[in-house]
């Protein structure tokens, strides 16, 4: 059996490999999808889909994950909520699980007749995408929100420094 998991992982964290070892106890193969692909370089939304496939790879092989139990695909979002799931079924593997704790995915996809679960929190004030980039652009500690590997890719691609510079205002 498989599973899908939605998210923007803007950046992954701890809380995405938590939720990914929760979904593998269940079904088989887990599909992860990655959302809003098409988005970078904004506060809410800074890395490149291919820096977030690169930040999920590492974490799971971190992990000890193995990549015969997961696809990692590339979302991009479309303008009608109504048609989003069709979207999703054309770019993933067949599956009838899907795990979100977003209330907007979960309906579609009750609506589309799919078997939702809602993945239990772990640690969910902190292992936030939201909490990781505020502590960014606070100089807070946020590497201990992230896995290892994920602190490398993003000191790599200069992402503190990235999300900083976005955050000035024009002069
Ligand atoms: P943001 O604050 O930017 O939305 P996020 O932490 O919610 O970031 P997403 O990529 O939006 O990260 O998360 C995708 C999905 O993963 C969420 O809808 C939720 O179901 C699950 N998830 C993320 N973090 C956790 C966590 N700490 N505990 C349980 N589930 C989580
Ligand atoms: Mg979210």
């Amino acid at each position: 059996t498989r599973g899908l998991l939605v998210g923007r992982m803007q950046p992954v964290h701890k809380g995405h490999i938590e939720v990914i070892k929760r979904i593998l106890e269940d079904v088989d193969e887990v599909i992860i999808g990655i959302g809003s692909a098409q988005l970078s370089h904004t506060l809410r939304d800074p890395f490149t889909a291919g820096e977030r496939v690169m930040m999920l790879t590492k974490a799971l092989s971190e992990n000890g994950i193995s990549p015969s139990h997961y696809y990692i695909i590339p979302i991009q979002d479309v303008e009608c909520n109504s048609i989003w799931i069709a979207h999703v079924k054309m770019l993933t593997p067949p599956f009838k699980h899907v795990y979100s704790g977003n209330s907007l995915v979960q309906r579609l996809f009750i609506e589309g007749g799919y078997e939702v679960t809602s993945p239990p929190p772990f640690n969910r004030e902190s292992y936030s995408g939201t909490e990781v980039r505020r502590r960014m652009l606070a100089d807070e500690d946020w590497e201990s929100l992230v896995p290892k590997c994920v602190v490398k890719v993003i000191e790599e691609i200069d992402g503190v420094n990235r999300l900083k510079h976005l955050s000035k205002k024009e002069m």
